[in-house]
This record gives structure tokens, sequence and C-alpha cells, in this order.
């Protein structure tokens, strides 16, 4: 099917979602505040060419759900007619994400295995101080 004819099969999915860039991760701290995000109801985390986004899927008001048509075409937001069917993805789910985080157990478990050296270490630490009490 023509790109182009795609939004006239579409229910206005790149008006159900939006995704905000965020700061990359390096701290373990920095990863458990991504995991207090997936807390939330509606929101994910992707990672697409080594950049981090927060991803909201909660439906513009603006989105008619008779006719999944923006309800202000008209005068809808710069970036709105910035985006084009050329940058759509979403119907024919070419998502190409490096990470994809939907739940806050896959960042718990993400954390734990990334930093699993460091958990190893502080054990270690652990040990060598109790050895030094006895
Ligand atoms: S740009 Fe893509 S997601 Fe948006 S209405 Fe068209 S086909 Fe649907
Ligand atoms: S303002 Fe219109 S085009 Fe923009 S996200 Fe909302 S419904 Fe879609």
């Amino acid at each position: 099917m023509a790109k182009k004819n795609l939004c006239n099969k579409c229910i206005g999915l790149c008006c159900r979602y939006f995704a905000l860039p965020i700061e990359t991760p390096t701290e373990r701290d920095d990863y458990d505040d991504i995991r207090w995000y997936l807390c939330h109801k509606n929101v994910t985390v992707f990672v697409e060419d080594g950049d981090w986004y927060l991803n909201i899927n909660n439906k513009c008001k603006k989105l008619s759900e008779k006719d999944h048509r923006c309800d202000i075409y008209d005068k809808r937001p710069k970036i709105c007619r910035g985006y084009t069917v050329d940058d759509c993805d979403s119907v024919e789910g070419e998502y190409d994400y490096e990470l994809h985080f939907t739940s806050d157990k896959q960042m718990e478990e993400y954390i734990k295995v990334k930093f699993s050296n460091n958990i190893t270490e502080k054990k270690k630490n652990k040990k060598k101080k109790k050895k030094r009490k006895e």
C-alpha cells in the first residue's frame, strides 16, 4: 500500500502518544529514576539511535473518536504539521528500538544485570569487612 494512503485507513495512531527525549542514564540512580517513570500508567521508555525517550501513551484530546481526524486541523500545532506519513512507522510496525521498556520490572532486571559487577564488588567488600572484625 502506498504510504500516502495509510492515514485514511488508520485510527490516528500518531495522535495517541507523544515521546520526549530524556537524559541518557549513566548512574544506577538514573536508571532507578526511569524505573519510577515506568511505575506509572501508560508510560514506556525506549532507546532509538542511542537517544533515550519517555513515551506517554495518551490520546490527544483533539483527535476525534468518530472519524479519527484532527478536530483542529487548520490550527493544529507546528509539531503536528511537521509530521508526515513519511516519518510514520506506526502502521507498518517498523519500529526498530535498541531497547524498549514497558514495565518497572523490566528495568529492575536490567539494572540488576547492568550493575551486577558492582553488586559482586560490594559483596566482596562486605566479606573483607567481616573478616577484619573477627
Ligand atoms: S501518519 Fe501514520 S499513524 Fe499518523 S494517521 Fe497517518 S498512518 Fe496513521
Ligand atoms: S492536534 Fe490534531 S494532529 Fe495534533 S496530535 Fe492532536 S489530533 Fe493529532
